[in-house]
């Protein structure tokens, strides 16, 4: 089987490249090595994917660039591809919201329809449902996005379900607070692991009393996988089931580290909705159900840290 992986390099891409491709799979994986973070760190991720057998890297950017010669004939198409991140979408951010997001997924679910590809898995993202009124949210859930970010995520949704009218078989994922080793360094979970290994201390927005469903990376990897190959479904939550406040978090860290982690206060940021929470009946019939609970995704992710700034992140690169 040869499948294609946008956003490849990233934090979500690189996980599910590598468990395809341990299935023994050929991969194509397709990214554009965007400046939302440092593109070093991507292109080693690349890098190590390109070390393994059977996988291809493709640099190109799905908004300017054709695709239809990488997807043609692929089982299925992977597309994780995007700008992430509530913060910077607001005010001249939005404009690459937009192409990162809503056109590059307008072009790709074009060329998917047009090439005839069999299925396609879109990253939706939790935020869609904004302030929700009662928590977990069901898939049926109205969507009320708090964000710029948030509205080009359900503009995506909304450009899966026109091309599904037209045939296309396409199923949107909702990632909940996905963590784990490699995260994106944007990300609380990753700034804890930081600073609370001598790194900048974290800044925490507000007094931390918002709640988020984790989601470890290996479950979301398994749900992406299995939203590929299960039967058509058009939206699905990816939510770990553990939800924790940012506080309870910092201090699930700073037990495991043997320390408190470092805090400096910072404001409440505008987009951040009080509670996430994910309703993941549909998920689980499809054989999912989350294997990683929040304590030892923590000490994962910990442990990566801790690996990475001792050196040893090259020699466990095989390891999540
Ligand atoms: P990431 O930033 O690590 O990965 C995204 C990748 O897409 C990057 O490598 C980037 O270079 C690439 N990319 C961006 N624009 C591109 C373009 N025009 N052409 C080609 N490549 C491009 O982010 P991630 O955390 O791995 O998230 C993956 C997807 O899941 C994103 O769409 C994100 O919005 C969504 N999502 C993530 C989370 C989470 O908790 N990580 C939660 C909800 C939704």
């Amino acid at each position: 089987m040869r499948y294609v992986v946008t956003g490849s390099a990233g934090f979500i891409g690189r996980h599910v490249c590598t468990a395809l491709l341990a299935e023994g799979h050929e991969v194509v994986g397709v990214d554009a090595y965007t400046d939302y973070y440092d593109p070093v760190r991507k292109r080693a991720n690349t890098a190590w994917l390109s070390s393994r057998d059977r996988f291809t890297p493709v640099e190109r950017d799905l908004v300017t660039e054709p695709v239809d010669d990488l997807i043609e004939g692929c089982a299925a198409l992977i597309h994780l591809a995007g700008q992430p991140g509530v913060r910077l979408s607001w005010a001249d951010g939005f404009d690459t919201y937009v192409d990162r997001n809503v056109n590059a997924s307008q072009r790709l679910l074009e060329a998917a329809r047009r090439t005839r590809v069999p299925r396609l898995v879109l990253a939706s993202s939790s935020s869609v449902y904004g302030q929700a009124p009662a928590s977990p949210c069901r898939e049926d859930t109205p969507l009320r996005p708090r964000s710029p970010y948030a509205v080009t995520k359900r503009a995506c949704e909304d450009l899966a379900g026109v091309y599904r009218a037209l045939g296309l078989d396409v199923v949107a994922l909702r990632y909940f607070t996905v963590y784990g080793p490699r995260q994106r360094p944007d990300m609380a979970v990753r700034r804890m692991c930081e600073a609370v290994e001598g790194g900048p201390a974290f800044e925490l927005y507000g007094a931390g009393h918002h709640v988020r469903d984790f989601t470890h990376v290996d479950d979301a990897v398994d749900a992406t996988v299995r939203a590929m190959r299960g039967p058509t479904s058009e939206v699905l939550n990816v939510g770990g089931g553990e939800s924790a406040a940012m506080v309870d978090v910092l201090d699930r860290l700073g037990q495991l580290a043997g320390r408190p982690v470092p805090v400096v206060r910072g404001v409440a940021q505008r987009g951040d909705v009080d509670r996430t929470g994910a309703d993941t009946a549909a998920l689980r019939r499809l054989g999912w159900s989350p294997q990683t609970p929040l304590n030892a995704g923590l000490a994962s992710e910990l442990a990566w840290v801790r690996a990475r700034d001792q050196g040893l992140v090259a020699l466990a690169g095989r390891a999540s």
